[in-house]
């Protein structure tokens, strides 16, 4: 990646002087993203005169320079996120001439302020970047860690039994040591171009003047508002103590004030001094055991990513402490080796083949995946094609790999290299995340997944310091005896997902999700529906998906059709009663021979936003 000198006009361009709030109301209608403004299919959405330009300098949609829309399609840089004022900002560092991964960390500390339900710096993630200069990829891996003092059995009661899930959630043993900031300065270090201090200012802006909160986030504090403690009831509340609504302004200027300290100190503003002792106290205080030397001693690994061959390209992602990225590939081969392609993609036989190779592969996820720096997973016979042909062989597409009706869960293979762990049968419920991709004008690409685990994390926020703690602790099983039991320093089992295909050794697709463990079914879905169904960037997000375990019943998305779920129960196959309605928000960007094409999921008030080539160089493929 071409480091570029620093600018001042940049920074000017950062401050916004004035106190001039933002509409996300006028915005969103700008960007054609208002609800109920795109129908599926929406591209290069035209905007009216007013709007963002005042709250995000150097960006409007209505400028030629930038397209917007659920997608996009530009030439010069694209942007895909949850969030329709971190996407603009994101662009604009694009539009500066920052690379992508300028644009990711701008877009990540935005994140914190106005999506602190789905992700932020009291949490991890997993950053996976191509570098065009040195044509590679490699992984900022910023997961929690448990602390030193955390023991295997914190998540059982004193009859050994586990603590159910929902009291788990909202325990200090839950908070794991945050590595997002650290993961932010790390990526920058490695690959950005631009100064921390440009890149911190929008969200400092943003968390001191205010911006009206949307729909996503209003439900988000009401549901969580039993779990928070009293500092985030006071931050996510009107001067009169009630829930903020959608619509209303929200400002948080603690939060502020930390990402400033950290804009002047870097990581080390946030990992020691006042803000990691509060950090500490607050986790203490609820039950864990989270000291100041786990905070100083915290850092990111860079990991190799996983590479799994699939059809004619390569998918290259997170490796463990993710299962994501191999789980997907594992599922994807199998589903390549049952020819899934010659049915329907609304077909009985098409879901069904994706129940049962999800329930093979989630078996050999939950048996043999862990923390790959505690244990030895065998990764490459997981994904070897001989193992996975064995493993397809036994779904028959007129019956089930094993007795659903009756409640009997599918087994785990024996791959090269492994010795079975006898896992315990995980109880997790699905939480939330954010992911985004970043592709700049000279072919740097971003796919990141960042995540304080369930939304608003533990419901804790560190008081007079604005933002929200993880749970991440609760991927563990709470059950040792496992791959992923608990350890001290140990990382628990994630299935984020992010993930770059590359075709030739560049990158072609970026694509991730949140959603827990239906991140996986989504962004292996997402492949099948572009790769093998030929369905466009944003219809192949949108396609309804089925998500299931070892241990059916199948849930599905609205859209399945009935009959398809009745034609497969006659083989046997077990369906949730009700639909879960959406899983998880996928965002890809596709990197064609000159355009880029962003798609954002319209489940939530994600944004594509292209930047035209504007003599900063031209987008994608360098062949
Ligand atoms: N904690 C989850 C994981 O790492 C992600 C949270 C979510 O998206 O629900 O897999």
């Amino acid at each position: 990646m071409t480091r570029q000198s620093d600018s001042n006009e940049i920074d000017r361009n950062s401050n916004r002087g004035g106190a001039a709030r933002f509409d996300r109301r006028a915005f969103l209608a700008n960007a054609g993203a208002a609800a109920g403004a795109l129908g599926l299919g929406a591209t290069s959405v035209a905007a009216s005169e007013t709007g963002p330009e005042t709250i995000v300098p150097g960006f409007a949609c209505d400028r030629r320079q930038f397209t917007c829309g659920r997608q996009a399609t530009a030439g010069g840089g694209m942007v895909s996120s949850v969030d329709s004022i971190a996407s603009g900002v994101a662009a604009a560092v694009l539009r500066e001439g920052g690379n992508a991964v300028d644009a990711a960390v701008a877009l990540q500390y935005v994140l914190t302020v106005t999506q602190p339900h789905g992700s932020g710096i009291g949490g991890g993630g997993f950053m996976v970047v191509y570098d065009a200069d040195a044509d590679a990829v490699d992984v900022v891996d910023s997961r929690e860690r448990a602390p030193r003092g955390a023991t295997e059995d914190m998540f059982l009661d004193e009859d050994g039994e586990p603590i159910p899930f929902e009291r788990r959630i909202q325990m200090g043993e839950a908070v794991g040591v945050p590595g997002t900031v650290m993961g932010l300065e790390t990526a920058l270090a490695r690959h950005g171009s631009r100064p921390r201090q440009r890149l911190v200012t929008p969200a400092i802006e943003l968390a001191r003047e205010g911006f009206p909160i949307d729909e996503v986030f209003a439900d988000q504090i009401a549901e969580n508002w039993d779990k928070f403690n009293e500092a985030a009831k006071e931050a996510y509340s009107d001067e009169n103590g009630r829930p903020l609504a959608a619509g209303d302004t929200h400002v948080n200027p603690d939060l502020a004030d930390t990402l400033a300290a950290i804009k002047r100190g870097g990581a080390a503003a946030f990992y020691e001094g006042p803000i990691a002792a509060d950090l500490t106290a607050t986790v203490r205080g609820a039950g864990g055991s989270m000291t100041i030397a786990d905070l100083a001693d915290y850092d990111v690994t860079i990991d190799d990513p996983v590479r799994a061959e699939w059809r004619d390209v390569e998918i290259v992602g997170q490796p463990l402490p993710s299962s994501g990225p191999s789980t997907v590939a594992y599922i994807l081969k199998l589903l390549e080796f049952l020819d899934v392609g010659r049915y329907d993609i609304r077909s009985p036989e098409k879901y069904h083949l994706l129940g049962e190779a999800t329930s093979l592969a989630w078996a050999d996820r939950n048996e043999y995946m862990g923390d790959p720096e505690f244990v030895d997973a065998p990764i490459a016979g997981l994904l070897d094609d001989g193992y996975l042909r064995d493993r397809a062989a036994k779904i028959s597409v007129d019956d089930t790999l094993a007795d659903y009706e009756a409640g009997e869960c599918v087994d785990p293979g024996v791959p090269p290299g492994a010795e079975p762990a006898r896992a315990p049968t995980p109880d997790k419920e699905h939480g939330s995340t954010a992911h985004f991709s970043v592709v700049d004008a000279d072919g740097n690409a971003v796919s990141y997944t960042s995540t304080i685990e369930q939304f608003m994390g533990s419901g804790m926020m560190v008081p007079g310091r604005g933002f929200m703690l993880n749970n991440e602790l609760t991927d563990f099983s709470a059950v040792p005896d496992g791959p992923n039991s608990v350890e001290p320093w140990k990382r628990p089992l994630s299935s984020m997902s992010p993930i770059i295909v590359v075709r030739d050794g560049v990158p072609e697709f970026t694509v991730g999700s949140p959603g827990g463990w239906t991140i996986i079914t989504s962004v292996a879905q997402t492949l099948l529906h572009r790769y093998v169904y030929g369905l466009d960037p944003l219809e192949a997000l949108s396609e309804p998906t089925v998500f299931t375990t070892d241990c059916p019943p199948i849930m599905w998305e609205d859209g399945v059709p009935a009959r398809a779920r009745e034609a497969t129960a006659g083989a046997g196959q077990v369906w949730e009663d009700e639909s879960s309605g959406d899983f998880g928000n996928v965002q890809v960007i596709e990197i064609g021979d000159d355009e880029l094409v962003g798609a954002a999921d319209p489940t939530r008030d994600g944004l594509a936003v292209g930047v035209d080539r504007g003599g900063v160089g031209e987008c994608g493929r360098t062949d």
